[in-house]
C-alpha cells in the first residue's frame, strides 16, 4: 500500500514539487520518486481536503486478502472433492474422464447437453465429485504457478501394459510439489499385456507403495474403455475426501479460481469459475483476476442456466469487462462500486507491471543483456539530416564487429525523430540514433514513457565509438 510522491501528485492534480513542499511542511523529507506509506498519503490528502478512496490505496496484493472474513466453524459443511487426472500420454486420461462422466450423469440431468466448460461434476451415490477435465500436469501447474490451489486429489493414470513413463514421473513430482494426495488408477486392465504388478513395482521407486505391499497409496485397477473398476475408483475418491475433511461455508460471499476463459463472439468474455468457498449468485459484483463485472448469467456443466453455485461447483459465467486468465482468483464483493474500483486498479497495475518487466535495450544495459545471452541483434533506427549522412551512419554501424551480437538496422529515414520512430523502436526493442537531428516534442515524451534509448550525434566516428563501447561493455554509464 504505497504510492510515490509523483504518483500521488498526479492523482491530486498537483505538481510533484508542490507535494514535496507540503510533505516538508509536515516534517517528511521526500524526493519525487520516494514511496509514501498509507498514513503519510492520508495526511497529505487530508491537507488538500481530499478523501482517500480505497482506490488509491489498492495494490496488487492477492485478491484473497479481500476475503478475510473469519471462519465460523458452525457454518462449515462438507464440500465435494476437486479431482485432476494426470498421467503419461495415451495412458487413458481422456477416456477415463469420458467414461466417469457418462456413467454418472444423474437421471434428472440425462437430457442435458454435455458441455465442455473445463470441469464437470458427478453424483456418486449422493456424494458429488468435481473433475477438472483438462487432463495433464501442464494445466495443473500453470494454475499453480498463478497461485491457485484447486485440486484436492490427483488420479494418476498408468497404463498396465506400458508401466511408468517419463510423464508419469513428471506428474508424480507435480502432485507431490503441490502436496496433493495421489490415487493410482492402473488402467487398461482389459488388455492381454496388462501387468499391474510391474506398475506397482515401478511406482515403489517413486515413493508410492501400495497398501497391499505395506504402503499407504491406493491402487485401483480399472479399464477406462469398458468401465470396469470405475465404481471402485470413485469410492476411493470418496474415502480420501473424507480423510482430507474438505469443508466450506456456503453462506459467505463466493471466492475461487478461473478454470478457463475466452472471448466469445456473441457473449463477450466467458469464464469457467470453480467456486471454492461461499455461494456465487447471478447478479453478484465480482473481481476476477484483473477484470471485474457483475455475474450476468451462469451455466452449469450440462448447459443449464443456474441462479447459484455452491462450493466446489464449476460454472460458466458472463458479465466480465475483460477476459481473465486460467488460474486467476475471483472474489465477490458487497457492492459494484468497490468491485469496479478494485478491478480497475488491478488492471492498471498489471499493465504497469508488465511494462516494467520488459527491460528495453539501451546502450547502458546492452552489454548486460548480451552477457545474459538475451541479445543476438542490436536493433537500430537511424534518422539523419540528409540521405547521405543516414546512409553513411548505417553503413559504418553495419561494419562493427563484436562477437555475439549483430547490428541490425531496422529503419532509416531523413528528418527529425518522430513519435512513430519511437513506437517502432519500442515494439522492436531498438535504439534510435539521431544524426544532426533531434526528437520532436511528441517523440521526446513517447521516448520517456516507453523508455526508448535515443542517442544524438554530430560526428560519425562518435556514433560508432559509442555503440562499439556499449557492445564491449566499456561504455561509461550516462547520468
Ligand atoms: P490420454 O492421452 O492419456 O488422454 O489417453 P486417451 O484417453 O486418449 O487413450 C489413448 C488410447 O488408449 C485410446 O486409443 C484409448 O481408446 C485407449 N484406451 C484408454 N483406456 C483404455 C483401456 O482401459 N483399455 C484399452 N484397451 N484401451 C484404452
Amino acid at each position: 500500500e504505497s504510492l510515490t510522491v509523483a504518483a500521488l501528485a498526479k492523482k491530486l492534480h498537483r505538481e510533484p514539487t508542490e507535494v514535496v513542499k507540503k510533505l516538508f511542511m509536515v516534517g517528511v523529507m521526500a524526493t519525487v520518486n520516494q514511496e509514501l506509506d498509507k498514513d503519510t498519503i492520508e495526511l497529505i490528502c487530508e491537507d488538500y481536503g481530499v478523501e482517500v478512496e480505497e482506490e488509491i490505496l489498492v495494490d496488487s496484493t492477492d485478491l484473497e486478502t479481500y476475503f478475510d472474513e473469519e471462519v465460523e466453524a458452525g457454518k462449515m459443511i462438507e464440500r465435494p472433492a476437486v479431482v485432476t487426472i494426470m498421467g503419461h500420454v495415451d495412458h487413458g486420461k481422456t477416456t477415463l474422464l469420458d467414461s466417469i462422466r457418462k456413467t454418472k450423469v444423474t437421471a434428472g440431468e440425462a437430457g442435458g447437453i454435455t458441455q465442455h466448460i473445463g470441469a464437470y461434476q458427478i453424483d456418486n451415490d449422493g456424494k458429488k465429485i468435481t473433475f477438472l477435465d483438462t487432463p495433464g500436469h501442464a494445466a495443473f501447474t500453470t494454475m499453480r504457478a498463478r497461485g491457485a490451489k484447486v485440486t484436492d486429489i490427483t488420479i494418476l493414470v498408468v497404463a498396465a501394459d506400458d508401466g511408468v513413463m517419463p510423464q508419469t514421473v513428471e506428474a508424480i513430482n507435480h502432485a507431490k510439489a503441490a502436496e496433493v494426495p495421489i490415487i493410482i488408477a492402473v488402467n487398461k486392465m482389459d488388455k492381454q499385456a496388462a501387468n499391474p504388478d510391474r506398475v506397482m513395482q515401478e511406482l515403489t521407486e517413486h515413493g508410492l507403495v501400495s497398501e497391499a505391499w505395506g504402503g499407504d497409496t491406493i491402487f485401483v485397477p480399472v479399464s477406462a474403455l469398458n468401465g470396469d473398476g470405475i465404481d471402485n475408483l470413485l469410492e476411493m475418491i470418496g474415502l480420501v475426501s473424507e480423510v482430507e475433511e474438505l469443508k466450506a461455508d456456503p453462506t459467505r460471499r463466493a471466492m475461487g479460481t478461473v478454470i478457463e476463459a475466452e472471448l466469445d463472439k456473441g457473449r463477450g468474455s466467458v469464464a469457467t469459475l470453480l467456486v471454492q468457498d461461499g455461494t456465487l449468485r447471478v447478479g453478484d459484483p465480482i473481481v476476477v483476476g484483473n477484470t471485474f463485472g457483475r455475474v450476468r448469467a451462469m451455466v452449469n456443466d450440462i448447459g443449464r442456466r443456474v441462479k447459484e453455485a455452491g462450493p466446489s461447483t464449476p460454472v460458466e459465467i458472463t458479465g466480465l469487462n475483460d477476459v481473465p486468465l486460467a488460474g486467476d482468483r475471483f472474489v465477490v464483493f458487497e457492492d459494484e462500486k468497490t468491485a469496479r474500483s478494485i478491478g480497475e486498479s488491478r488492471a492498471q497495475q498489471a499493465l504497469q507491471a508488465q511494462r516494467g518487466e520488459k527491460t528495453r535495450v539501451s546502450l547502458d544495459n546492452l552489454f548486460e543483456q548480451m552477457k545474459q545471452g538475451e541479445m543476438k541483434d542490436l536493433n537500430v533506427i537511424v534518422k539523419g539530416d540528409v540521405q547521405g549522412s543516414v546512409e553513411a551512419v548505417a553503413a559504418s554501424l553495419l561494419k562493427i564487429e563484436v562477437e555475439g551480437v549483430n547490428v541490425k538496422i531496422i529503419h532509416t529515414a531523413v528528418g527529425a525523430i518522430t513519435e512513430s520512430d519511437i513506437t517502432l523502436a519500442a515494439a522492436s526493442n531498438a535504439i534510435v540514433i539521431g544524426f544532426n537531428v533531434r526528437p520532436d516534442a511528441n517523440a521526446k515524451r513517447a521516448a520517456d514513457a516507453e523508455q526508448v534509448d535515443v542517442r544524438l550525434h554530430r560526428i560519425i566516428y562518435k556514433v560508432i565509438e559509442e555503440i562499439e563501447s556499449a557492445m564491449t561493455g566499456l561504455l561509461d554509464p550516462e547520468f
